[in-house]
């Protein structure tokens, strides 16, 4: 029997490549124009890395990581983010004390043990981008800008909505957490089993249960809004306005939560109503205790990671590959025979050729030009040999003329090179 893929691995096939090599053009377009540098780092980290740098009470820690011990017994995990391994390799290698702000990206897979559906898998991509060294609401209002500007650039800004909270700060948010508890604990009869537990651990975090019955009590609880401090509040004002200038629409939303303990003041996501369930493309926000938590200086952080797959379900199938410049139908050995030095001449100054590595009839080779998608297909066998002129025929038109063998590669790549250019 055959062996299939691991569940919730999925192959990238040839047809859906050129969608995905057009999200990360698009996201390199847009980090160019915001200097912000690529970082590649592991996809296997250890796993305290993970623990710390997401947190011991969250779903991903605690249910969706692919934890293992290696052959000498440390436990390993697939990065199931990627920010932690950024802030891992930060500190690691000193890269902050070098700049007052980094600003980094990177792009890849990342690994989550979730129940796949449409728009979830267990193996995913992202785009992130992490700054690292500025408080400002600019550094905020740029991320969001970053994640929208990739979003709309590739399918219009139409179906696209962001969703804008601040969750506070060390100094605000426990009279917060105080009152919740307390209404929590007086509206807890339908809570589930997992709010349950978050109820005692991180009860904000029950605002991102997607239960029903969990969001139903908690339509009266308090929200954070209300409780923000002068500089909280000042703050996430300065990120609508700076979002407002550069035209970035948005709403406020109460119980957008990151229920982490370093995650601070700007969450944000981006919603797109043509998803279904799985709605949301990007996600970020303010972390500024996490690179002291991974053992680094205390500098301030923001960054954001936007879901490759859930783009290309809004982005569909794009145009298959690059079109073919040349298709070579040589006949024969002594035909074939300098075919190859045609070619070999061709391809070096960027000319796309293919031939059939079969000496096949002219009907098949040309067949096989059709199916090629060439723009011309140039013919060459014993008759042409003899008359030193190949044929070079028109793909689109079906014209044909005549090509002299004498400097046959070099006024081919004149011809197809100025097309190209003119095109
Ligand atoms: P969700 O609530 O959908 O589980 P999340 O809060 O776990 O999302 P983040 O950790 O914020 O997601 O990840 C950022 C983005 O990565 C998400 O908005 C989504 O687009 C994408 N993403 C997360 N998990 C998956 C997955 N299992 N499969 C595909 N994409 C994913
Ligand atoms: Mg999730």
């Amino acid at each position: 029997m055959a062996i299939k893929a691991v569940r919730g691995f999925k192959d990238i096939l040839p047809d859906e490549s050129p969608s995905r090599l057009k999200i990360e053009n698009c996201a390199r377009e847009v980090f160019g124009l915001c200097g912000i540098s690529e970082i590649r780092t592991p996809v296997l980290e250890k796993t305290e890395v993970f623990k710390r740098g997401i947190g011991e009470h969250t779903d991903i820690v605690e249910k969706e990581m692919y934890t293992f011990h290696d052959r000498n017994g440390e436990s390993l995990t697939l990065r199931p983010e990627a920010t932690a391994g950024i802030i891992r390799a930060v500190v690691e290698h000193k890269l902050y004390g070098k700049s007052p702000l980094l600003k980094l990206f990177t792009m890849g897979p990342m690994f989550r043990h979730e129940r796949p559906q449409k728009g979830r898998l267990r193996q995913f991509h992202q785009v992130n981008v992490e700054y690292l060294g500025s408080s400002e609401p600019a550094a905020d209002a740029e991320i969001i800008w970053l994640a929208w500007e990739i979003l709309t650039r590739l399918t219009g800004p139409d179906d696209l909505l962001v969703e804008i909270n601040s969750l506070g700060c060390p100094e605000c948010r426990p009279l917060h957490r105080k009152d919740l508890k307390f209404y929590l604990e007086n509206n807890s009869q339908d809570l589930c089993e997992d709010c349950q537990r978050r109820m005692k651990t991180n009860p904000m975090r029950i605002f991102d249960c997607k239960n029903e019955d969990c969001q139903r009590n908690l339509k009266f609880a308090p929200v954070i809004r209300h409780y923000l401090c002068p500089d909280c509040a000042t703050h996430l004002g300065y990120v609508l306005d700076i979002l407002e200038a550069y035209g970035v629409p948005f709403v406020q939303n109460a119980t957008l939560v990151r229920g982490l303990d370093y995650y601070t003041r700007t969450t944000f996501e981006i919603i797109s109503r043509n998803l279904g369930a799985q709605s949301t493309v990007a996600a970020g926000g303010r972390y500024d205790g996490l690179v002291k938590l991974m053992g680094g200086p205390d500098v301030p952080g923001v960054g954001m990671a936007i879901g490759v797959e859930r783009l290309l379900l809004l982005l569909g199938q794009q145009e298959a590959r690059q079109p073919l410049d040349l298709f070579i139908a040589a006949l024969g050995r002594d035909a074939r025979d300098e075919a190859y030095y045609w070619i070999g001449h061709l391809r070096r100054h960027g000319i796309g050729v293919e031939f059939s590595f079969e000496d096949k009839s002219l009907k098949a080779q040309m067949k096989q030009a059709d199916k090629s998608g060439a723009r011309y297909c140039l013919i060459i066998g014993e008759q042409e040999l003899d008359d030193e002129e190949a044929v070079l025929r028109d793909m689109r038109t079906r014209e044909q003329e005549k090509i002299g063998l004498d400097d046959l590669p070099e006024a081919l790549v004149e011809k197809i090179s100025k097309e190209k250019a003119g095109e």
